[in-house]
């Protein structure tokens, strides 16, 4: 049929005197044509229509829809034995390519790779193209274990090379599975939404692929609700600081508070910032948010110099507020308002976000420097370090990931590894604040290795402000803390 076809298309039509639109209706139909048999080849017994307008012109697969419906008849088979797996695979490239070699590259990869994936499937299985390079596959009557033997099968013909106009291309697809139960399901579309989840987790995480867990669904379910709330929380002042001071590990004295972010919802109460903060990061929530920490912040350091406190305050700042300069500009309004000096305000920002846009980064980490800030790296030890970037990022401190601190007692690679960070940090000129110290053992263990401050329940917890201001006050060393 594709000798057939050629032949027509390159000979035959002008031969005939057939005009160009008719020529283009006849490569059409006969495009069309080849693609519904080629579809057809694994037609299964799921499902009841199979029109054409169910199929993807790009694949040759069935539409999501298509598959939910067929999802919904095995399930209400209740079969006694397995109903069947849905397989979701994640292709991985079409964002990057069609960037880099343009969409008829990428439309033809899609093309040759769902080719490969469809040969890779037991026969009475059936796919449905999801959007770009993801798809859905229905395998019925499949258990999940027997499921796991296919998602090996797949990736081992998809990650051999494809040749795409002449060049080999390698892809890493990911693969995200889930069960479909035997009863009757509500949604059966959300059986698809399951598997891709775990596609996506699989990605994440850098795993072939993963097996849909039911624990994994209420973070990335709750996200969209989460950030219309914290957009309403802010205009409604239901964000707070709370400060947990440093102290300096020699002295005992306070060097400065780090301010974080406390929601009290008017539902659900207290809510982490764990929970909400890295939701809020990806998106450009995190401009006004980390605005309200920055006005916040040049407030309370305006008031507590007027009462004789000089008390610096460490805020947490995003990747994406320093590389889309969100949030930023207005803390240098939020300090001239407030007349209060840059020295007083230190950033932290979190050692894996310094690696999203490097160069961007450490551009903007220098100009905040320039002007008189203080630059800390936060969660030391927990990304991606390598000796040449710490070397290249101008940082006046590391903080030491509270992981290593609190097991540092009973771990001996720990203290090693502490012991290291702080050697390294000292050569290059920074400081070394240890996170998360919870005893008194911690604490004099950091003094014998020479860490120069420490932070952490042992030494006071996070406080909103008022309450903090009567522990400093307390303290011994008061002078390391009067104006
Ligand atoms: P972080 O910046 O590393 O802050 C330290 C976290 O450790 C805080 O958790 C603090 O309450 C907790 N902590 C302090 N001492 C101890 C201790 O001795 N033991 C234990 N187990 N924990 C201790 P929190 O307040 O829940 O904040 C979590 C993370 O959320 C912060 O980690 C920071 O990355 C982020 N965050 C908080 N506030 C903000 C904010 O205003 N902006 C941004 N961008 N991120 C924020
Ligand atoms: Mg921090
Ligand atoms: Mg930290």
């Amino acid at each position: 049929l594709l000798a057939v076809f050629t032949i027509l298309t390159t000979f035959a039509a002008p031969a005939q005197g057939l005009s160009e639109a008719a020529t283009l209706a006849v490569i059409v139909l006969l495009g069309a044509g080849i693609g519904f048999l080629f579809g057809q080849r694994k037609v299964s017994n799921v499902g009841a229509d199979d029109g054409s307008d169910s199929r993807d012109g790009l694949s040759g697969f069935v539409t999501r829809d298509f598959l939910s419906h067929g999802i919904g008849s095995l399930a209400a088979r209740g079969e006694k034995n397995s109903a069947g797996a849905v397989m979701a695979v994640d292709g991985g490239f079409y964002d990057r390519l069609s960037r880099i070699l343009g969409f008829a590259v990428a439309d033809e990869l899609v093309k040759a790779f769902a080719e490969r994936l469809r040969d890779s499937l037991p026969p009475e299985s059936r796919v449905a193209r999801l959007n770009a390079d993801q798809f859905a596959c229905l395998l019925p009557g499949v258990s999940l274990d027997n499921a796991v033997e296919t998602v090996k099968r797949c990736s081992w013909r998809l990650e051999e090379p494809f040749e795409i106009s002449g060049t080999p291309i390698a892809v890493g697809p990911h693969f995200g599975l889930a069960e479909i139960p035997a009863e009757r399901i509500e949604d059966p579309g959300s059986v698809v939404r399951y598997a891709s989840v775990a596609a996506r987790q699989a990605r994440d995480q850098r795993r072939p692929w993963t097996v849909y867990e039911v624990e994994q669904e209420p973070v990335r379910k709750d996200q969209f609700t989460i950030l219309a709330a914290v957009r309403t929380g802010l205009q409604n002042g239901e964000f707070s600081l709370h400060y947990q001071p440093k102290i300096d590990i020699k002295t005992g004295g306070v060097i400065g508070v780090e301010a974080l972010a406390r929601w009290n919802h008017p539902v659900r109460g207290f809510v982490s910032p764990l929970e909400f903060i890295p939701v809020v990061e990806e998106t450009l929530l995190i401009g006004p948010f980390t605005e309200f920490v920055a006005e916040t912040a040049a407030a309370q350091l305006s008031a507590w110099l007027a009462k004789g406190l000089r008390v610096p305050i460490a805020i947490n700042v995003s990747a994406n507020n320093l590389t889309q300069s969100f949030g930023i500009g207005r803390l240098f309004a939020s300090l001239n308002e407030h007349k209060v000096p840059p020295e007083l305000i230190e950033i932290e920002i979190t050692e894996t976000a310094v690696f999203a846009d490097f160069p961007e980064i450490v551009r903007m980490l220098r100009w905040l420097r320039d002007q008189g800030l203080s630059i800390q790296i936060d969660d030391f030890g927990t990304g991606y370090s390598s000796l040449m970037y710490i070397q290249q990022i101008p940082a006046n401190g590391i903080k030491i990931d509270q992981t290593f601190i609190r097991s540092m007692v009973r771990g001996e690679k720990n203290l090693e590894i502490v012991t290291a960070s702080i050697g390294l940090a000292h050569s290059l000129g920074m400081k070394v604040v240890a996170e998360g110290v919870e005893d008194q053992a911690t604490l004099e263990l950091l003094r014998a290795i020479h860490c120069d401050a420490a932070q952490g329940y042992h030494i006071c917890k996070p406080l909103p402000a008022d309450e903090l201001e009567v522990f400093l006050r307390g303290m011994t060393s008061r002078e390391a803390i009067r104006a």
